[in-house]
């Protein structure tokens, strides 16, 4: 349950916010209708209470039609039920594989910018969402972190829905899908299951690059695919790379991902932040001078969310100081992301050079192996590591960190990043040796 609740969300808050408040609670105990969460802190005790708990318990009115109550408990304290300890078998909880409702309103075409980086992308988009079925399908999105393939895909479903209302939409990540599948099985539901998912007319599944090594879903999700494309229902994908550089993907769900248009988004150019950050400026209500528009678009270039983060720094800065923005407000506010530049680039010299040498030392790889081509897997996972630590622990760019390792793409350091990100999620040895590293390193 609690899954899915992060899941609904998620897309509809802040990154950072949801970080705040989902993110740092623990779901406990599930007591008959009773969800009990632990949260850190009593500020997130009241801002639960406040804002989140008659939102959460609707939604999972919503879901579940049930009504369940969310109760709050301090870290430590007690959990309040005493676990049961009789064996009856418990009843399977019926699975709502309606995720339709699932797009965001704000990510739409009208607040997408269109620039040289994502051109072709949204072209396809605006294309198969006027036509869905026959142009490009499967539509396949591919490119980094932040750079608008989640927008795009709400953007066609919104889209459809307009000229269609009757159109059945679903949008998910393939977290939701490998979810919906496992559970399905679990508790016998594997007929509502393929009903939810090929009874529609757009299927948008987000990020399949988590699909990787599930060897189960993928069996299924190629079925499922199949399904939609010999009845001629549009399919679109995304993820951070390609087909073929997915794990275990199978041939023959790369070779019909082919079928269809492979489109890739590149991180946009410096106009194109300048616009994006002057429409989202806009759609708040407020304004930045020329300047500090220049400014902050100069700041953040390879992630339009962090470009986003940055305009919403600046903003809070200003009302905080009661001041108006100006580029030098805009320099102020992110000063303390950034120090001064000379000594920043000193600092991310000295830093990313002891970073190689301490994982040099912790792996007993050669400095020149972990900037060298080796595919060797013993090689391999501590140079991600490398790549990891630099991303995290320096300011340096992807591209420069690329240059470092002997001059890789920046979406290899991306996926170097993404991986490593998602085995210390999974993999409790890698996590305790990243963790002694940065300990090692601060
Ligand atoms: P991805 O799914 O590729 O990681 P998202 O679609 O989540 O990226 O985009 C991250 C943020 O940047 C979102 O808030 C999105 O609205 C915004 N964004 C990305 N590209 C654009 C663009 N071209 N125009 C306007 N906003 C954009
Ligand atoms: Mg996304």
């Amino acid at each position: 349950i609690w899954k899915e609740i992060c899941q609904h969300f998620k897309p509809l808050y802040e990154v950072t916010s949801f970080d705040t408040w989902f993110k740092t609670v623990v779901p406990v105990q599930l007591h008959e209708s009773t969800l009990v969460l632990q949260v850190p802190s009593t500020l997130h005790e009241n801002y639960w209470k406040a804002k989140l708990l008659p939102t959460v318990e609707e939604h999972l009115k919503e879901t579940y039609h049930h009504h369940y109550q969310v109760m709050l408990i301090a870290e430590g304290q007690q959990r309040p039920f005493a676990e049961s300890t009789d064996s009856s078998p418990k009843k399977p909880e019926l699975i709502n594989f309606d995720h339709s409702t699932h797009l965001n309103p704000a990510y739409n075409f009208e607040s997408f910018v269109v620039g040289p980086g994502n051109m072709m992308a949204h072209a396809a988009a605006l294309a198969v969402s006027e036509e869905p079925g026959t142009l490009y399908n499967p539509l396949y999105f591919y490119g980094g972190v932040g750079l608008g393939k989640t927008h795009l895909m709400h953007a066609i479903g919104h889209q459809l829905l307009k000229s269609n209302p009757n159109a059945k939409v679903k949008y998910v990540s393939s977290e939701t899908f490998t979810n919906d599948f496992v559970n399905s099985i679990k508790t016998k539901q594997q007929e509502e299951f393929r009903k939810a998912y090929r009874n529609v007319d757009l299927l948008l599944v987000d990020d399949v690059q988590f699909f990787a090594n599930k060897v189960g879903t993928i069996d299924e999700f190629f079925y499922t695919f199949s399904d939609l494309y010999d009845s001629k229902k549009q399919i679109v994908i995304s993820s951070d790379r390609m087909p073929n550089e997915i794990e275990n993907l199978g041939d023959r769900l790369i070779s019909r991902f082919r079928w269809g248009l492979v489109v890739d988004i590149t991180p946009p150019d410096y106009d194109t932040r300048v616009e994006i950050l002057k429409k989202k400026s806009l759609a708040e209500g407020f304004e930045l001078p020329e300047d500090a528009l220049g400014y902050l678009a100069g700041q953040f270039e390879s992630n339009v969310r962090e470009l986003e983060g940055g305009l919403t720094r600046v903003r809070a800065f200003s009302q905080l100081k009661d001041e108006p923005i100006t580029a030098s407000l805009v320099t102020e506010a992110l000063g303390n992301l950034s120090n001064e530049p000379q000594t920043k680039t000193e600092n991310n010299e000295l830093k990313a050079s002891s970073i190689l040498a301490a994982v040099s030392k912790y792996y007993d790889v050669s400095i020149a192996d972990l900037k060298g081509k080796k595919r060797l897997k013993r090689i391999v996972v501590p140079r991600q590591i490398a790549m990891y630590l630099m991303r995290e622990l320096t300011s340096i760019s992807l591209p420069k960190i690329g240059k470092e390792f002997g001059g890789k793409d920046h979406t290899t350091v991306l996926h170097a990043c993404d991986k490593i990100g998602e085995l210390i999620r999974s993999d409790s040895q890698l996590k305790k040796e990243v963790a002694e590293l940065k300990k090692n390193l601060s």
